[in-house]
């Protein structure tokens, strides 16, 4: 199974016209509430890629816990792991979009800051554990020091506490921001210096580092080789979510035996049609959808 350690989050969105300054209030012209947080979002990308996926991560027992727990599980991911704590509150982000779709981000850590190591259930040999950055290090470590067959980052959102968890996993996700981020230095301008800088960042002699680009896919760099695969030529909607997506489905076709070049290129067409619609849960594809966009 893929078992994601990582964040749940209620998204409350609202849409406005100029996003507020210092001391101003603005109207919402729309509000919206999405199900929301890296962990949960990458877990229901891996569940519509057809993988069986165990979510482990904590929620207040409050209603917008319900509520997470019933959006997972109504996307195919099992929530038995996840930990309902009393007297906090669920995570929850609060995001206000402007009308040229910039964006101010507000996050209440809430649960997710008290998932600790004790929470997360003894992994099997046969996992493929997942984590993202919004839960605790501690709890990170001592999930990857669990028994798994393959052990994946997607080191987002960028934090000095993530890079004593890279020696201990198999692969490794960032974007072209993280990645100047954490081998600080300028972002890469071209493919070869992606690589190179890419190259600096691995931990391990066997690691896998992935950085996703955008518009421009992906590339994976292992041993003293690289492979780029292309995007899904598409026009995007809205890219929220695609970054997740990628990370999900890649965890799902590694944990059914892809090698890394072919699950690279099936990644990036789940996260191409993620770009398509709204929201990050309501855009994640399903398995059928993304092999027919990449012919696989
Ligand atoms: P993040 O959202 O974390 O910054 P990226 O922008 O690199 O990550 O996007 C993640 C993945 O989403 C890319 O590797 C690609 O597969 C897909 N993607 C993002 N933007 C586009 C786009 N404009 N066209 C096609 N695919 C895209």
């Amino acid at each position: 199974a893929v078992c994601v350690v990582g964040s749940i989050n209620v998204d409350v969105i609202a849409r406005v016209e100029q996003l507020p300054l210092p001391g101003e209030t603005v109207m919402a012209h729309q509000t919206l509430r999405l199900p929301g947080g890296k962990g949960a979002n990458q877990a229901v990308a891996a569940a519509r890629m057809g993988a069986a996926v165990r979510m482990v991560g904590a929620v207040g027992d409050d209603e917008a816990g319900r509520w997470m727990l019933e959006a997972l599980g109504a996307a195919g991911v099992d929530v038995g792991a996840v930990a309902r704590l009393a007297e906090v509150s669920t995570g929850t982000a609060y995001i206000a979009v402007d009308a040229r779709a910039e964006n101010q981000i507000i996050v209440a850590s809430g649960a997710n800051a008290r998932l600790t190591p004790g929470m997360a259930p003894p992994g099997e040999a046969g996992d493929v554990v997942l984590a993202q950055m919004e839960v605790p290090a501690e709890t990170l470590a001592a999930a990857f020091s669990a028994p798994a067959r393959l052990r994946i980052l997607n080191a987002a959102p960028a934090l000095a506490s993530a890079v004593a968890l890279f020696p201990l996993v198999d692969v490794l996700i960032v974007n072209e921001h993280e990645l100047a981020w954490y081998a600080g230095c300028a972002a890469a301008e071209t493919l070869a210096a992606t690589v190179e800088t890419a190259r600096m960042l691995r931990a391990r002699a066997d690691q896998v580092v992935i950085v996703t680009l955008g518009a421009a896919g992906a590339v994976a760099v292992w041993a003293d080789r690289h492979f780029h695969a292309p995007a899904l030529p598409v026009r995007p909607v809205d890219t929220v979510g695609a970054g997740d997506c990628f990370c999900g489905a890649l965890a799902a076709l590694l944990e059914e035996g892809h090698a890394i070049d072919a699950a690279l290129g099936i990644a990036n067409a789940a996260a191409g049609l993620c770009t398509l619609a709204s929201g990050a849960v309501p855009a994640m594809p399903l398995r059928a959808a993304v092999l027919a966009a990449c012919g696989a």
